[in-house]
């Protein structure tokens, strides 16, 4: 698929005074995209659209360039210590996605030009834990690598992490435009990580993405330019036919990788789960999902802030949990498993 083009992009006046701010303006001018002012990327108003389903599909195709002022990172778990803030937004229209739920009224697309700032306060949280090895995941709140074409922000988190003893960063994508990454001087330190799936969810709940066949393209180019790899299953979902869906899924991720050398791979595993607000969202955003919010078939887990979430009932997540990772071990023997939630 072509690369992200936004149709409207707005800046924060402060934004043009750092280099990456100026050098987006005249990209943006060259293009001829219609370009506005904003006070503030968190109050970004007058996006086009009668209703609010078209709000919502022009905002995803809205990029905002601002200034990240609150620089305390958020902790990430399972895979990080913390979230490092390079975007917020995805042109990406997963129908499961949590960003519609995070992001409530702002699914526009923000980048940050204030990255030294960013950067040295990710040097701070690496100084605090060091010797132990600290690690960021840098797509907590975006997909970070199908923006990177124009700021390469990523690029440059990546060149600074390397540079680093104790950093390490991470990141998860769906996209291909990789080929700015490639010769970045990641030292090893940067985990690649690829998000993939079922050819039933692909098809069903992942519109606005690349296909299966160009995420394995772009993931043999970074394990050829001696990135660590790896991949997260998510979500897993129990649709007709679930158990051959992913068999094929790794029968094809086995083919795809013949002959690459990948020393080692990691993979991580997350079921799909909802909470009630997100149902809403979701049905109102892409009404003709095909996705099951059915509550009555889920158990329901608590969760922080009393919004709970409802996941795959035990024997579900049990042989959800067990085939894939039965998979695994049959077509990746030498794959570390990180986790399944
Ligand atoms: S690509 Fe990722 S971040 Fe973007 S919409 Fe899909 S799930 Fe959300």
């Amino acid at each position: 698929m072509k690369p992200f083009i936004p149709q409207l992009v707005y800046f924060e006046p402060e934004a043009l005074n750092y280099p990456l701010g100026q050098e987006l303006k005249q990209k943006f001018e060259k293009m001829n995209i219609e370009i506005r002012e904003t006070t503030s990327h968190n109050q970004v108003r007058g996006i086009p659209g009668e209703t609010e389903l078209q709000r919502y599909r022009n905002a995803k195709s809205t990029l905002v360039v601002g200034i990240r002022r609150t620089l305390k990172f958020d902790t990430s778990k399972p895979s990080a210590e913390y979230a490092i803030p390079l975007a917020t937004g995805c042109m990406g229209h997963c129908h499961y996605c949590y960003l519609q739920t995070t992001l409530g009224s702002k699914p526009y697309i923000r980048v940050y030009v204030n990255l030294d700032e960013i950067f040295s306060q990710a040097k701070k949280y690496i100084d605090e834990r060091a010797p132990e090895i600290t690690r960021f995941e840098a797509a907590c709140t975006s997909d970070i690598v199908g923006i990177d074409h124009l700021t390469h922000s990523l690029k440059k988190a990546i060149e600074f992490i390397g540079a680093t003893e104790y950093g390490r960063l991470r990141f998860v994508t769906k996209y291909e435009h990789v080929d700015h990454l490639l010769d970045a001087k990641h030292n090893g330190k940067t985990r690649f990580r690829f998000s993939v799936n079922s050819r039933y969810v692909i098809k069903h709940f992942e519109p606005g993405t690349s296909s299966f066949e160009a995420r394995l393209e772009a993931a043999r180019k970074v394990a050829h330019a001696g990135y660590p790899l790896g991949f997260i299953v998510a979500p897993i979902y129990m649709h007709d036919g679930w158990e051959e869906g992913y068999l094929e899924l790794f029968e094809r991720l086995s083919e795809q990788l013949a002959g690459v050398n990948t020393p080692d791979l990691t993979f991580e595993l997350i079921q799909h789960r909802f909470t009630k607000p997100a149902k809403a969202v979701i049905q109102k955003r892409y009404p003709k999902t095909k996705l099951d919010l059915d509550e009555s078939k889920r158990k329901y887990k608590w969760g922080r802030y009393g919004i709970g979430k409802y996941v795959y009932q035990d024997d579900d997540a049990k042989r959800l949990e067990e085939t894939l990772k039965h998979y695994i071990a049959q077509f990746f023997p030498e794959a570390e498993i990180q986790y399944f939630t």
